[in-house]
């Protein structure tokens, strides 16, 4: 097996064998760019390293050998020779780029005596002694793992001596003595000597490199960033070219266009007589690239013909290391540079705008996820002082705001004029009129898909979750981060794409959609086949979401419409009616309020398709808490009172469910009350009159939640029709002017399609509840319990509720589509649910040829460009 490839040998498309730098190294020499030779040691024999115990066997011993030998006539040195020495770097490259995480050692092939070799060859004895010390530091630390810090403090204490303030001022006699030091350093830390035998330090080089892929802070790295632990490193071995060697010499980084801001001019950093990571470790304050102009303008120009080169080549920015040697340039790393959102998208743009690239490798090249960083407010960084825990990140933006410990202070608070955060332990919908009112949501629990989360998310408000670090205290009004004291009423800052909660009112920056972004939304409109649709709740989020480019409404909840606190109070006695009149006369309240909803929505999304799911949840989630009642009883004085809570107690109890979410709730309400749907139904129908009298073009979709078996849906569309014949005059009745149809969202619905079909104008599936159920995993409960665990020790790639389930869920989704339009080719099918706003579960809708997405409003530019990507 051939586990040795000299640069010459290899191209950009080895990666997976030699490594990111590696292959790059190898594409760079080939087309001509001055990259000092050199060799690459596959992750191959990383792997048979590893495997054998991290071992180096005799054969790859041998292959390592014979590269060498090439390098060595390629040089015209002899590696280990006093009079040509070879010197070598040994360079680790991992893959998948991990900047800064492994180890890398440079000026191997120095001992005692080639550095006199050096000094004879250069004429130039402070170079090579400084070349020396920094081996012995780098070695000792990296293959002898000696703590940096005890080289450091040698040559502080150095420079103390000769009175000097920088590096480059030590003479060749300070080096000298400093090597002296080194080396008793590395023998009083290590026990050995440091190795003299130049073949020595190669092998321990190599095997060091390798071990540096299971150190502690490439692990944490390749944790955060979802790179495989199995994929190893390469390790480059390369011939030295020195920035060292005096003023006209040096060694830089530079960006072939701003990675914050997108703009195509050069930018970087260099430092003049210097070597490798001198500009990384801060030794120095390094230089901006435009300076390097006044300095070195030859190498300036040069320097900006080989960025031009890179990034034609490469077809995308690039983030570049050079080194410049008794004034030649030398490139000794290329790889596409790391940026934030907006210089992507200005990047992007540009590069289709010059011709580099296409349109559809513009769209590809956008990372979604990084969109949140722009369609919400962000924090000005540099204000951030005292952060006081982190959370989960579970809703994009900023916001800062003074704690209020409940929902009703929150309202109070806002109606005042007040900027609020609302904190919980957790929010149930109760909580609703307080997030509604807040500025942001701070919980100490729960997950990415909790109540919060999702209720905020939809709002597009700032939320951070499961907070762990941060203890409530509601009692006393106040919460705890470790030693910090949080009153209510105190100023915080959230952030949510970071999870940080923070001290004070940290400033914050407004979100802007730029040219660059819509010329990009532009671009996936003519390339998608999906439809972006929204959920939207109200007749705000609507205009929001419009405003976004939502193409109608894919799921709108009537059940947030009974939230309000002057509305809840009717629903409520809606729900504890004893009699039939009693409920009909509070539903004949609740009739206008949902109407005027309605009508809001409608002229929103003029000439839209607006999807209105009739109410889903369980009654009891109206009511308040069984336990949270037994307690005003107890503190209540008035019989009045004491005979009103004694009825809602006997209410929550009689409605009492052991299993909620799997009991009487979605069209099993709308079947056992049939005047509740009835009611919402009048409501859109009266407001679909009402707007088209205005003119507006109204296009309602009933949707009939939890549907099981085709009776259901049967009986529940009988009923629409009834009330649509009574409500609506024969001119606004024609054919086509409704749709009805259903969510899928209990397996068995997917089972039963075809059926379903017959009575059915479209399927929405539901893919919270489809998921729920076809896991057979409590939404509410699995996140908290065990499927952190799951995540955690990989039964499962992804948290199914986050990403859709393919495998599964995926496939009830196909059956159901395919069986629904074998009987019906017309009907439309879509997803509506948090997974519409995931750029891997809209690829999966593509693939299954479904019509549309819903998402939240916020989240539609980001589906829009999914859809996209998936198209291409
Ligand atoms: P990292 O992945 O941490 O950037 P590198 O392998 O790129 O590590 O090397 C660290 C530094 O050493 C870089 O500044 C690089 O340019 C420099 N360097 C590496 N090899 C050589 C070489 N053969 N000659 C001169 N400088 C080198
Ligand atoms: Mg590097
Ligand atoms: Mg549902």
């Amino acid at each position: 097996l051939k586990m040795v490839y000299s640069f010459i040998e290899g191209n950009a498309k080895m990666k997976a064998l030699l490594g990111g730098k590696g292959a790059n190294l190898a594409e760079m020499t080939r087309t001509g760019l001055p990259v000092p030779p050199g060799f690459t040691i596959t992750t191959d024999a990383c792997h048979a390293f590893f495997k054998a115990g991290n071992r180096i066997s005799e054969d790859l011993q041998q292959q390592i050998q014979l590269g060498l030998k090439q390098l060595e006539r390629e040089k015209g040195q002899i590696f280990g020779d006093p009079s040509h020495p070879l010197l070598v770097s040994v360079r680790s490259g991992s893959i998948t780029s991990m900047p800064g995480m492994m180890d890398t050692i440079l000026n191997l092939g120095l001992n005692d005596e080639t550095v006199k070799g050096l000094v004879a060859l250069t004429n130039n004895d402070r170079f090579a002694y400084d070349c020396y010390r920094r081996l012995i530091q780098m070695f000792g630390s990296v293959v002898m793992g000696i703590e940096a810090f005890n080289f450091e403090r040698l040559l502080i204490r150095l420079k103390k001596n000769l009175g000097v303030g920088q590096d480059q001022e030590v003479t060749a006699d300070g080096w000298r003595q400093l090597i002296a030091e080194y080396k008793l350093c590395v023998k009083a830390y290590s026990g050995v000597d440091f190795p003299q035998n130049v073949y020595d330090q190669l092998k321990l080089a190599v095997e060091a490199v390798f071990k540096s892929w299971h150190n502690h802070r490439a692990q944490v790295y390749r944790k955060i960033n979802r790179i495989p632990d199995e994929q190893g490193t390469a390790v480059n071995v390369q011939s030295m070219v020195f920035g060292n060697m005096g003023d006209d010499c040096g060694t830089g980084v530079v960006f072939t266009r701003n990675p914050s801001s997108g703009e195509n001019a050069l930018f970087g950093e260099y430092l003049i007589n210097a070597q490798g990571e001198d500009v990384v470790a801060g030794v120095r304050t390094p230089q901006t690239i435009e300076t390097l102009n006044d300095k070195l303008p030859e190498i300036y120009d040069q320097l900006e013909r080989v960025c031009k080169q890179l990034e034609q080549h490469y077809k995308d920015m690039q983030d570049i290391e050079f080194t410049v040697e008794n004034g030649k340039l030398y490139v000794l790393q290329t790889r596409n540079g790391k940026r934030n959102a907006q210089a992507a998208l200005k990047m992007a743009v540009d590069l289709v705008l010059e011709g580099v690239i296409s349109r559809e490798d513009a769209l590809q090249r956008i990372e979604v996820s990084h969109l949140d960083q722009l369609l919400h407010r962000g924090i000005d960084e540099s204000a951030v002082t005292d952060v006081l825990a982190v959370g989960l990140p579970a809703s994009p933006g900023a916001a800062i705001g003074v704690v209020a410990f409940d929902a009703d202070t929150a309202e109070e608070w806002h109606k005042s004029g007040k900027q609020v955060i609302l904190v919980r332990s957790e929010t149930t919908p109760e909580d609703i009129h307080g997030v509604l009112a807040a500025e942001g949501v701070l919980t100490s629990r729960g997950g990415m898909t909790s109540h919060a989360a999702v209720v905020a998310r939809g709002m597009g408000k700032p939320c951070v979750c499961g907070c762990e670090g941060v203890r409530i205290d509601l009692q006393a009004r106040r919460m705890f981060a470790g030693e910090r004291i949080i009153e209510e009423g105190d100023w915080i800052t959230l952030d949510g794409v970071s999870g940080r909660v923070i001290r004070g009112a940290v400033p914050l920056k407004e979100a802007t959609v730029t040219n660059e972004l819509l010329q990009i939304l532009q671009w996936a409109d003519q390339t998608r086949k999906l439809r972006v649709y929204a959920n939207a709740d109200n007749p705000e989020d609507a205009e929001i979401a419009r405003g976004f480019g939502a193409e109608g409404i894919g799921l709108c909840r009537t059940e947030h419409m009974f939230f309000a606190p002057s509305r809840l109070a009717v629903m409520q006695r809606m729900i504890m009616a004893d009699s039939l009149e009693e409920r009909k006369a509070a539903l004949d309240q609740l009739l206008p309020m949902q109407q005027f909803d309605f009508e809001g929505i409608f002229r929103a999304m003029d000439g839209l398709p607006v999807t209105i799911r009739l109410l889903d949840p369980p009654l009891h989630e109206f009511l308040p808490n069984a336990n949270e009642l037994q307690q005003k009883l107890q503190s209540t004085d008035s019989e009045e009172e004491k005979a009103q809570l004694q009825q809602m107690i006997r209410k929550v109890n009689a409605l009492h469910e052991s299993n909620p979410m799997l009991g009487q709730r979605g069209c099993r309400l709308g079947i056992v009350y049939p005047e509740i749907y009835d009611m919402q139904i009048e409501a859109i129908f009266k407001a679909a009159s009402v707007c088209m009298d205005e003119g507006v073009a109204v296009h309602p979709e009933i949707m009939i939640p939890l549907v099981g078996d085709a009776s259901e849906l049967r009986i529940l569309r009988e009923l629409v029709d009834d009330v649509a014949e009574q409500v609506l005059s024969a001119d606004k009745n024609g054919e086509n002017k409704y749709k009805v149809g259903t969510m899928i969202e209990v397996p068995r619905a997917a089972l039963t399609a075809r059926q379903i079909a017959a009575h059915a104008d479209f399927f929405s599936f539901g893919t919270n509840d489809l998921t729920q159920m076809t896991f057979g995993y409590s939404r509410d409960d699995a996140e908290g319990k065990f499927l952190s665990h799951y995540l955690d020790k990989k039964l499962l790639p992804h948290n199914p509720f986050q990403v859709l389930d393919s495998e599964g869920v995926g496939q009830l989704i196909e059956l159901a589509v395919t069986a629904g339009r074998a009987l019906k080719p017309t009907l439309k099918t879509g997803i509506c649910g948090e997974h519409g706003g995931d750029k891997d579960s809209i690829a999966f809708c593509h693939q299954t040829g479904l019509d549309y997405v819903s998402c939240s409003p916020y989240r539609i530019p980001m589906a829009r460009i999914a859809a996209a990507q998936a198209a291409i």
